[in-house]
């Protein structure tokens, strides 16, 4: 049985009981990379968001059919293939590589269908056809161009005026300002198919309407995508499927918001202040960019900043430490007892696991609220940091901490934090700091070595040095009962 949730859409600009095509099923189709360099924090948050999305609906009971696709064949990469002077679909093709990479390093669950235009040129030169029997379309110097004119309802997505929008394509023949390319007819050293119109290739925003019907069918659930595809390329791509399907498109439109540079800018390629995924995940655990996106609502804008991951990782580390001391509680009363007898923070921790479940589906439920979502993990995560303090919760704290591990499963399956072993996840924040901190792990190894020697021979004041030192490198040393941890000096959070 699939749980209800609500959803906005930008084409109604409200949220609603998201009512499915088919029962217990949601088709969901979101615009993938155009695939002319890699990938960068700012496309990774589409990626994390709808991978996060599909993850919360499947635990929720939800079948999905996930659709996201690769633009192989476009302007962007023809003029960068001759640049580089590779023939386009290499290059396409090469990128496609890149980003299955960054897809796996992310941990991102693999779409049900991954459609290419270079592959997918029959379906589109069907659908354009019906356009230009239908009226909404004509042929006009080798190319074809949708005429915007015939389409009812066009800018209802975007909420403007049609007077005032103005497709970007340009090219002689078009009859309107507003009317939008369907066939580019060839030019040479581009890649050119056959059609009824001459030899030529696709515009951008037909393949998704081509492409979503041929895997979802004429009439969808939900479209998804960035904030800045609304205008022209969603419009266009309802125009175009309600046109030649006659019938309506995506029932829902779901835009996740884009990355804010400090000044206000957008990131980009151009601004020259773009961080790869492979930069950042170099530096970084996957999950601390899943942490970074998933810290606000999706449709909220999303400050970026040298500290934004920094800052995310802190948080991360706190949930892993927090599941930790959960799992070291040993004891069989009952939580109520514990409760009890260990004071008010035992009692503060209790109530929280108790309303836990509910107020964390309820975040999700409400417009996937990963932002407050997220807020209880960490709130449950202080709770049980405050409570692990009294010196029996080690011994007694079992009833609690077999909770609060359940309510980490939920965080786990539900979004896909908290999804390694805390060793795995300790080493790989050692590894990958290290690297970016420019520090040997030898050299830290060297350093404790000599402490343990120093402490060994009772030299207090050799053993603190060197604590110093590895202070300085930013390395915490800890001394517990089993022996010498340490740790990598992680940003400040919250
Ligand atoms: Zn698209």
């Amino acid at each position: 049985m699939a749980h209800p949730f609500r959803l906005y859409s930008t084409l109604t600009r409200d949220a609603a009981d998201f009512v499915p095509q088919e029962e217990g099923k949601v088709g969901l189709y979101v615009c993938g990379m155009t695939v002319y360099d890699h990938a960068h924090v700012g496309h990774a948050r589409a990626m994390v968001v709808f991978d996060s999305f599909v993850r919360y609906l499947r635990h929720r009971g939800w079948a999905v059919t996930f659709v996201r696709n690769f633009t192989d064949v476009d302007d962007k990469i023809i003029r960068r293939a001759n640049e580089t002077g590779e023939a386009p679909l290499d290059l396409a093709n090469r990128f496609i590589t890149s980003f299955q990479e960054d897809v796996a390093a992310l941990g991102l669950i693999k779409p049900d269908h991954e459609p290419r235009v270079s592959t997918s040129i029959e379906d589109i030169v069907a659908m354009i056809a019906e356009l230009v029997a239908g009226g909404h379309a004509y042929a006009s110097e080798g190319s074809v161009w949708f005429s915007v004119g015939s389409c009812p309802g066009y800018g209802k997505l975007s909420g403007q005026k049609v007077e005032e929008l103005q497709n970007p394509d340009e090219g002689s023949g078009k009859r309107s300002p507003n009317d939008f390319a369907l066939w580019k007819g060839a030019k040479p050293g581009e890649p050119a198919w056959d059609s009824p119109w001459g030899a030529g290739r696709p515009g951008w925003h037909i393949e998704c309407s081509a492409m979503s019907r041929n895997t979802l069918g004429r009439t969808f659930d939900i479209h998804g995508g960035g904030l800045d595809l609304v205008f022209p390329h969603h419009e266009n791509e309802i125009a175009q499927s309600e046109c030649a399907n006659h019938a309506p498109y995506s029932n829902y439109w779901m835009h996740n918001g884009l990355l804010t540079m400090a000044s206000g800018q957008k990131m980009g390629k151009s601004l020259g202040n773009v961080i790869g995924v492979k930069t950042a995940l170099a530096a970084f655990p996957a999950e601390t960019l899943r942490l970074y996106y998933l810290q606000n609502h999706y449709r909220s804008p999303l400050p970026w900043g040298d500290d934004a991951l920094p800052e995310a990782l802190a948080m991360l580390a706190r949930l892993y430490e927090a599941r930790e001391k959960a799992e070291a509680m040993k004891g069989d009363e009952t939580a109520q007892m514990v409760a009890r007898d260990l004071g008010p923070d035992a009692q503060a921790l209790l109530e929280l696991l108790q309303g836990f479940e509910a107020r964390f589906y309820e975040a999700l439920d409400a417009d996937f609220n990963t932002g407050k979502a997220v807020g209880l993990a960490l709130q449950l995560a202080r709770a049980l940091n405050r409570f692990s303090n009294h010196k029996q919760a080690l011994k007694r704290g079992g009833p609690l901490g077999r909770q609060a591990l359940a309510a980490f499963e939920h965080v786990r399956a539900a979004v896909g934090l908290l999804g390694m072993s805390s060793a795995d996840f300790h080493e790989e924040v050692k590894a990958k700091r290290l690297a970016a901190m420019g520090v040997s792990r030898a050299d830290v190894e060297a350093h404790l070595a000599g402490r343990v020697e120093a402490r060994a021979s009772k030299d207090w004041a050799r053993a603190d040095a060197i604590r110093g030192q590895l202070d300085a490198l930013g390395i915490l040393v800890m001394d517990t009962a089993t022996g010498v941890e340490w740790r990598v000096r992680l940003g400040a959070a919250e």
